[in-house]
């Protein structure tokens, strides 16, 4: 059970506590945050509010730890991360009831989403040691004008403090993202989580500290993101950002000084379907891709740009699939469970009813209990509607009919977002055309958008991010090049 047996350290009274020094600590600030149940729309949980002062602390602590860390020998890295990852594993109970609780995860995907970060860590520790233990040797008469006298060795070498900032739908999955290849690299690491998540998070944390790490070089500062956020991000301790989440990140962008970003956004993912698709396979995906966890994945379907001669089969097929989808708590494992606040049910209704005043069809009733909100496809959708542009991040899906390919590429290309999308077709010539032709980060064929397997590049163009994810491509963001030039007194050529 949450916050009990070996996780009883991490909570004080009815609140838990952050992680500094490698201990876990009450605030000074006496405040703390409620963490609502997304269900019973109950305070569940209270953090920390923790105070500048003690952010203070634990970047003085983090630049310590980091110096040392930096000298631990690689596999010695590897081998604390893989130790981590089998305690998350083996506490994957407690931590999946947190994200039941705090964010409405079916149990099911609660667990898979701890047992996956147990992966994530083991793949990230053996990918660091594969790629950080190969450095590159140039020589300099490949440059005009130079003779073969300059040998420059160059290595990637830690940046310093990473910055960790996860969203509240993968509090667990998308901070592993973060710690993993921080932490191989020979970074410290401060961890900033979602309120709605921040429990799990916690829970989290303290298998990496039950592993053994070294006091200072991962900390958990708890608080509001919109009171202790941007003292987090403008911190001068800090060397590197990585933020999943929503426009919170341009914001972001705009105020961190010059640090290395790694920005993962919102997305609008199309779903492009062709008159030759496999319908049963379309429908499938739509509802997959669409609703699960009620829509509230980045890579989520958010709009369907089909075929008019196609629209109406599929249209059928969904519904009949959204009909036997089970809707209801996250302890029952249900399809589509309450979303996340109170707020975000709103604001997925204001995008409903402005869909509903302008001519929206509604394949099902609306409905709505509190913060759950019943499986809604909207046909004939018109790009005159927000359920066009914006993300839902709820389980509503609006359908828009196209005429032709291009049509459906340029509402793709007109969105200010450009996440993932994917494309149904059996000719796999045009798939790839249309591939090429969407300003997407990742373009699937014949799937649902998706992030994973963990170690494939992940991207977004536009407002959906900055660089790109993936665990090896977040080793190598966490590091820079440093090189090493050996100046010889007169020209060496091999064999010469
Ligand atoms: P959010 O509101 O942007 O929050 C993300 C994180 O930022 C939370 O930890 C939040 O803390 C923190 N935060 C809030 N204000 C801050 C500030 N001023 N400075 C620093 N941090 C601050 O996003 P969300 O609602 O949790 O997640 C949903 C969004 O994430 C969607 O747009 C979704 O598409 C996106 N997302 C993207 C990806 C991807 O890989 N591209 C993956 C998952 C989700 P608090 O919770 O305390 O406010």
């Amino acid at each position: 059970m949450a916050g009990t047996g070996v996780f009883a350290d991490i909570l004080d009274g009815e609140v838990y506590k952050y992680y500094a020094d490698g201990e876990w600590r009450a605030s000074g600030s006496g405040k703390s945050v409620a963490i609502v149940n997304p269900t019973t729309r109950q305070t569940q949980y209270r953090v920390q509010a923790c105070t500048q002062e003690e952010v203070n602390k634990v970047m003085e602590g983090a630049k310590v730890a980091q110096k040392a860390w930096a000298r631990t020998p690689l596999w010695k890295r590897a081998e604390l991360l893989h130790k981590a990852a089998a305690i998350l594993k083996e506490h994957k109970a407690p931590i999946a009831e947190c994200l039941v609780k705090e964010i409405a995860k079916p149990a099911k995907d609660a667990v898979t989403e701890v047992v996956r970060s147990g992966d994530l860590v083991s793949y990230t520790a053996e990918e660091g040691v594969r790629i950080l233990g190969e450095g590159k040797l140039l020589v300099s008469d490949s440059f005009p004008g130079n003779e073969r006298n300059k040998y420059c060795l160059s290595s990637k070498v830690p940046l310093g403090i990473v910055l960790a900032i996860p969203p509240f739908n993968y509090p667990v999955n998308l901070a592993v993202s973060k710690i993993g290849p921080a932490l191989i690299a020979g970074n410290a690491l401060v961890l900033k989580p979602p309120t709605q998540g921040a429990v799990a998070a916690l829970h989290m944390v303290h298998c990496f500290h039950l592993a053994g790490f070294p006091k200072g070089l991962i900390s958990c500062v708890t608080g509001k993101g919109s009171e202790i956020g941007d003292f987090l991000t403008m911190h001068p301790g800090v060397n590197c950002i990585s933020f999943t989440g929503g426009d919170t990140g341009i914001a972001i962008s705009k105020k961190a000084g010059m640090v290395p970003l790694q920005m993962e956004l919102g997305g609008k993912d199309a779903c492009i379907v062709l008159e030759d698709a496999d319908l049963d396979l379309v429908a499938a995906n739509i509802v997959k891709g669409g609703f699960s966890y009620s829509g509230q994945r980045c890579t989520a379907v958010k709009v369907v740009l089909i075929m008019e001669t196609v629209a109406d089969t599929v249209v059928e097929k969904v519904n009949a699939k959204l009909a036997k989808l089970k809707v209801g708590p996250p302890e029952d494992n249900c399809d589509i469970t309450p979303v996340v606040t109170e707020s975000s049910a709103n604001f997925i209704e204001g995008l409903v009813m402005d869909a509903k005043e302008k001519g929206a069809t509604f394949c099902q009733e609306y409905r709505r209990e509190g913060n759950l909100i019943w499986p809604l496809l909207l046909d004939h959708v018109r790009p005159d509607m927000r359920i066009a542009w914006e993300e839902p991040f709820g389980p509503v899906l609006p359908v828009i009919r196209i005429n032709s390919v291009e049509e459906g590429i340029h509402h793709c290309n007109a969105s200010n977002f450009g996440l993932q999308g994917c494309v149904f077709t059996r000719d796999i010539n045009k798939a790839i055309m249309i591939s090429d032709a969407m300003e997407s980060g990742t373009v699937q064929i014949n799937s649902a958008p998706a992030r994973g397997p963990d170690h494939f590049p992940f991207q977004g163009l536009k407002d959906s991010g900055i660089g790109s994810q993936g665990i090896t491509n977040s080793i190598n963001m966490m590091t820079k090049v440093k090189s090493t030039v050996i100046n010889l007194p007169s020209p060496s050529y091999t064999m010469g």
